[in-house]
């Protein structure tokens, strides 16, 4: 590992980077790796992303023994959406495709890569979801024993997608809001890598996402960035990635960055219609978009930072146009669960604010497949029809 160092986002006290913290001790808030700057883009002809983007990670191997496959996803550009939004270019950053399918696999292999290096031999997380999933599975790949610490109530459906990876898969009864914490401080006593939501090496993982839009629009990057917004690590790493590159003098600018959250759980959206400089707990949250429904983002005032620093925007999208969207990327062949369609949903709200115009080019990142949440089909009223194989002709034929 390169001597790069942690700096504090809050205070820029710098931490060495060849220990597990994560979080400032003397103001508690979330660490960053320190920037990366080069001009070689591709240090390897090949899909591997640590390969490939070498130069922006600290990593001393470059082994592929971890890898399951994750990124370098397809950045699809939308016609018909493009049309009917009434803007230049609508992108669909499509990270369904990735190995556990989301986005997550990227922080995640970004994580356990750190977590070799330093020697551990126990990783775990903190998760109900897509990062559940994804640790599970990368700890599988390389060996290590996993433990995912989930919610007492977590429904039998989810949480067999979960153990069939072999991993150590833990309820917890008691105030989940206190586990991000409480792992973390375990972690550091046991000698467990808990790769939760925001640590610093899975945002750099999410750097990836914006290296890759970089290159796929031959460096003519999109005017805005929507990414639907939870703990706060990914839109943290997409934003870190074409600041990186921004500053290599790799592009000639950076993109607006926008943070998308669902309105039923909404708490760095409304800090930033306050001006605030830190969040609030959300009261009673509720969305259909259950993969970003965090009331508490531990990540939540390095986002104000960040949208404050690059003059970003937050923005809020009702239940119903999560819905509509969901089913509008469905029509153009994507099925993504409905914390990714909070993207898209968010493109007619901007346009209305006047923060998105009809020559721009806008990316969405649909962060994570819909059959992940699959109870959102009943919102759908979808249908189908009956027929008898003897009336098979007259129902085909119009
Ligand atoms: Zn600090």
């Amino acid at each position: 590992m390169s001597e790069k160092k942690f700096i504090c986002t809050a205070c820029g006290t710098s931490f060495p980077i060849r220990k597990n913290i994560s979080r400032c001790p003397k103001c508690h808030e979330p660490l960053e790796v320190e920037e990366f700057f080069s001009t070689e883009i591709c240090a390897e002809e090949t899909s591997d992303i640590f390969k490939r983007y070498k130069n922006f990670f600290p990593f001393k191997s470059c082994s592929d023994t971890f890898s399951l496959g994750e990124g370098m996803t397809p950045l699809l550009s939308s016609p018909s959406l493009s049309k009917k939004l009434g803007v230049h270019n609508v992108f669909l950053k499509n990270e369904t495709v990735n190995s556990t399918w989301s986005f997550k696999d990227r922080g995640t292999a970004s994580a356990l890569r750190h977590a070799v290096e330093l020697g551990f031999h126990r990783i775990g997380t903190v998760s109900t979801g897509n990062m559940a999933a994804s640790v599970a599975a990368f700890g599988a790949r390389a060996n290590l024993e996993t433990t995912i610490l989930v919610k007492e109530d977590l429904p039998i459906e989810k949480l067999n997608p979960i153990a069939i990876y072999n991993a150590r898969v833990v309820k917890v009864y008691g105030d989940y809001s206190l586990l991000y914490e409480e792992s973390l401080r375990l972690g550091e006593k046991y000698g467990i890598y808990f790769m939760n939501s925001d640590v610093p090496f899975r945002v750099e993982g999410s750097k990836t996402i914006a290296f890759e839009i970089c290159e796929q629009t031959k460096f003519n990057v999109p005017d805005v960035v929507i990414v639907p917004t939870s703990a706060g690590g990914n839109i943290r790493g997409i934003e870190k990635g074409f600041r990186e590159f921004y500053k290599s003098g790799l592009i000639p600018h950076m993109p607006l960055i926008v943070a998308a959250q669902a309105e039923g759980c909404a708490p760095i959206v409304e800090a930033y219609k306050k001006n605030a400089n830190s969040i609030e707990r959300f009261p009673s949250p509720h969305t259909i978009a259950h993969a970003i429904e965090n009331p508490f983002p531990p990540s939540g005032n390095q986002v104000l930072r960040v949208l404050s620093r690059q003059k970003g925007v937050a923005v809020a999208v009702p239940e119903k146009e999560i819905l509509q969207a969901q089913r509008e990327l469905a029509g153009t062949g994507l099925f993504v669960q409905p914390a990714s369609a909070v993207s898209l949903a968010a493109i007619p709200i901007l346009i209305e604010r006047g923060i998105v115009t009809s020559n721009q080019q806008v990316a969405c990142i649909l962060t994570g497949s819909g059959l992940k949440y699959t109870a959102a089909f009943e919102a759908h009223k979808l249908t189908s029809e009956d027929v008898n194989i003897d009336s098979l002709e007259d129902c085909v034929r119009v």
